[in-house]
């Protein structure tokens, strides 16, 4: 089908859920917009009815239907704020986001992007769609939920590589993001990971922003409710001394001067 005769409005995605007034996924107050569907399995996922593909939650809804809900609320958006697609894993609908990017550029609204960056793939094809999406998007969120390999398949059951080749790609093409880390005790604060975390960031020329999100237990309850056991049972978030601890650690230089730093 040539693209000319794509009507974007028409496009539908699987949307699990919208939030008229977000204050935390991007600058300013924004709509955000769930999508449904995800492939990893934090460990401590506040949104675990998000993962299914298909459910009876899952509301099949167009391109139009979603932005003209969003514009009920632009008079609140101010300057900064916008409408920001999260999941989920907002990209494994990459087509829904490019069409409702489009058509959201069309009207002058700000467009972020929260992902997790698991579909993400540094080939031709895939880049073909991606900077299509890129072209729309003001600002990326990325989570890296751990730069340790070994230790990532443990917190997501996924592999990193594509999520850490996504940042660097966003790099390269100079795209805004904001990179956020949840930080988990026992599971995504061990030191050596975070100073490592701190290096890796440095390397990217495009970060806005770098988040220590602190964990939370306001997602438990969803897991109960969906029958599934919660691996975190009784883990507490962190203290204020642990994210004092971690921001300090991936500000470190590296971890030599860590070493130095503690040891003497
Ligand atoms: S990537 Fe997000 S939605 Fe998916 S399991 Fe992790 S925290 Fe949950």
């Amino acid at each position: 089908m040539s693209e000319e005769i794509i009507d974007y409005g028409q496009v539908t995605g699987m949307v699990h859920s919208t939030e008229s007034f977000g204050a935390v996924d991007g600058p300013g107050i924004r709509f955000i917009v769930f999508l449904q569907g995800c492939q990893m399995r934090c460990q401590y996922c506040h949104n675990p009815d998000t993962w299914a593909m298909e459910t009876n939650k899952s509301r099949v809804r167009t391109v139009d239907d979603v932005l003209e809900e969003a514009l009920r609320y632009r008079g609140f958006w101010g300057d900064k704020g916008g409408i920001t697609v999260s999941g989920g894993e907002a990209l494994l609908q990459i087509d829904f986001l490019i069409a409702l990017f489009t058509k959201a550029k069309e009207k002058g609204i700000h467009c972020t992007l929260d992902t997790c960056a698991l579909p993400f793939r540094n080939k031709p094809r895939y880049l073909e769609k991606f900077n299509k999406l890129m072209a729309v998007t003001d600002l990326v969120l990325l989570d890296i939920k751990e730069i340790n390999e070994a230790q990532h398949k443990i917190v997501t059951s996924q592999t990193n590589k594509n999520i850490l080749a996504c940042a660097q790609y966003l790099s390269e093409i100079g795209k805004p993001v904001w990179i956020r880390h949840v930080l988990v005790p026992g599971l995504t604060d061990r030191d050596e990971d975070l100073i490592e975390l701190g290096k890796f960031v440095k390397t990217l020329k495009n970060v806005d922003k770098f988040e220590i999100l602190p964990y939370h237990t306001m997602g438990e309850f969803k897991w109960r409710e969906l029958g599934i056991p919660y691996s975190l049972e009784g883990v507490k978030p962190p203290t204020a001394e642990r994210v004092k601890n971690a921001k300090e650690l991936m500000d470190t230089e590296s971890y030599q001067d860590y070493m130095k730093r503690v040891h003497g």
